[in-house]
């Protein structure tokens, strides 16, 4: 255990301060600033608040099973370099779930009960960034070739996750991605100011290094000349997965709807993304918030991404609008300790500017004679046989020159259309897949937002971690890489 006494004489969580509003909506950078090492001490004290439960609930909480007691004694004994191994045991990219997961682990926390949770995710990104900083993160590239290959269809977490636990235990992996660039929705959809993108490509050099092989523009079952088909990858490689995430957005089919101006959250994040990689993008198909009134519909972890992006390109007003109720801002009876209480949260962006409405049902577009949006018609919403329906007589409309649709997604894209002998697909949109994560293709393995649904880099890591062990086996009869999560699995918490 830590500080026996820790938890009495440190009861405040600490976490690093967050660069000032006005300074911060300037640039794209990270919110939060930069711990200097001489500031670790903050973390070590925090890292002793951990009691080393004989139960650890936070090992529950987190889908990874990450070690977190373990660490949080190393950090608090300043062995920060055997606290990066036991990090990196359970977790390929802690410097991704360290900045961007919502932390069930935090939500699950014994200490939580009646004191704030053990300030984990911090404590996580702070021995990371340290590790990379001390040159400690170094390739491991296997001992022996295995001689057999494996095509990773996706450059997410997920894929990512996967392509480097089978490089590591000597396979040939090739990442075969659609886009120009490696990452998934850590490059395209979670903005800069929330994970910088230098976090990825250190990363991503690490795993060339190491051997596995990226291969950008490449769409499997796209038109493309040079892009295979899944049957094509079968033959050429021993096995496949398909990690291509969840990219189906939901769309809202009301009046008004084809108007100019109006469009899905993703389409948004990817341009704006591209923008601070430095593309230039063609005017007439730029998308900007410059001067507009901004409508997000949709309250959730994409809305308040796009809030972000339209405040630093300096949009005139910014509305989210939300179909349920305000949430509570402290766990009520329906969401007891350990589980992941849905709250009314202030991320950095909602403290950056914006207003937000609940119960607020859309019901149409104003088009001017142009056809572009010029406002939303919106009501109040009720719940009429459990379904929320928008109340007649209080409708208003909003002015709105550029709306964001940012509804969630309804699955998978199919990469194998009409195709016979290939992967299914559940009504869910997702890729119908047995326990040991293997589609009804010989061969062909699944895992991530395509296989579970839209959800968190956590859960796409750790079912990328497992896909990796269930494909080591079916190549080499056996195998000792770990496999975190079961298909379906859902931890306590969330
Ligand atoms: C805007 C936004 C913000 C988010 N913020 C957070 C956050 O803060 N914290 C968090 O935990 N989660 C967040 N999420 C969710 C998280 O990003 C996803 O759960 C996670 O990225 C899923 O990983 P994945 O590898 O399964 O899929 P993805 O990251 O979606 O990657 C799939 C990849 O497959 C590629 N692909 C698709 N089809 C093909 C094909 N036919 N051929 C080749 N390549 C193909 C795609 O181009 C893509 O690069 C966010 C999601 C969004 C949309
Ligand atoms: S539940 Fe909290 S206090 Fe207990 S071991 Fe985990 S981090 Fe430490």
């Amino acid at each position: 255990m830590a500080d026996p006494r820790g938890f009495l004489t440190t009861r405040d969580r600490e976490l690093p301060a967050r660069r000032p509003v006005p300074v911060r909506l300037m640039d794209w950078r990270e919110v939060y600033e930069v711990r200097e090492k001489g500031q670790l001490g903050v973390v070590s004290r925090q890292a002793g608040r951990c009691m080393d439960c004989g139960i650890p609930f936070c090992h529950q909480g987190c889908p990874l099973g990450n070690l977190i007691p373990e660490w949080n004694e190393l950090v608090y004994r300043d062995d920060w370099h055997e606290a990066s191994e036991r990090l990196h045991a359970t977790n390929n990219f802690p410097e991704f779930t360290g900045r961007a997961c919502p932390a069930p682990c935090e939500s699950s926390c014994v200490l939580g009960i009646n004191q704030p949770p053990v300030t984990i995710k911090n404590i996580e990104v702070s021995i990371i960034d340290r590790a990379f900083e001390e040159g400690w993160v170094t390739p491991q590239p296997p001992e022996r070739q295995s001689g057999r290959s494996v095509a990773v269809v996706g450059s997410g977490p997920a894929g990512l996750a996967a392509a480097q636990q089978l490089t590591r235990a000597g396979h040939t992996v090739v990442v075969l991605e659609r886009d120009d660039r490696v990452g998934g929705l850590l490059r395209y959809g979670i903005p800069e100011f929330k994970l910088e993108k230098r976090h990825l490509e250190r990363r991503l050099e690490q795993m060339a290094a190491e051997g596995t092989r990226f291969r950008t523009g490449v769409a499997v079952g796209g038109d493309a000349e040079g892009d295979p088909s899944l049957a094509e990858l079968r033959s050429r490689f021993d096995a496949v997965v398909l990690s291509t995430g969840a990219t189906v957005p939901r769309d809202l089919p009301v009046p008004g709807r084809e108007a100019h101006g109006i469009h899905a959250a993703m389409t948004y994040l990817t341009q704006a993304n591209r923008v601070v990689e430095g593309d230039v993008l063609p005017e007439d198909a730029a998308i900007s918030a410059a001067g507009k009134d901004v409508i997000i519909i949709g309250g959730g972890d994409t809305g308040a991404d796009c809030l972000g992006t339209a405040l630093r390109q300096g949009a005139r007003s910014v509305t989210t609008l939300a179909i349920g109720v305000q949430p509570p801002s402290e766990r009520d009876d329906a969401h007891p300790w350990p589980t992941h209480p849905v709250l009314f949260e202030i991320s950095g962006s909602h403290e950056e500017g914006g207003d937000r409405s609940y119960l607020a049902s859309t019901t149409g577009f104003e088009v001017d004679a142009d056809g572009s949006v010029a406002g939303i018609r919106v009501a109040r919403t009720a719940f009429v046989d459990g379904r929320r329906v928008p109340t007649p007589g209080t409708e208003q409309v909003l002015p709105a020159q550029l709306v964001l649709i940012a509804m969630g997604f309804a699955g998978a894209e199919d990469v194998a259309a009409g195709a016979e002998d290939s992967v299914a697909y559940t009504s869910r949109g997702t890729i119908e897949h047995g326990a040991d994560w293997s589609t009804g293709a010989e061969g062909v393995f699944t895992a991530g937002d395509c296989a579970r649904g839209q959800s968190l880099i956590v859960w796409a890591i750790a079912e990328g971690r497992s896909a990796a062990a269930a494909v080591d086996a079916y190549l080499m009869g056996s195998t000792a890489l770990p496999a975190p999560v079961a298909p379906g699995m859902s931890a306590l918490a969330v």
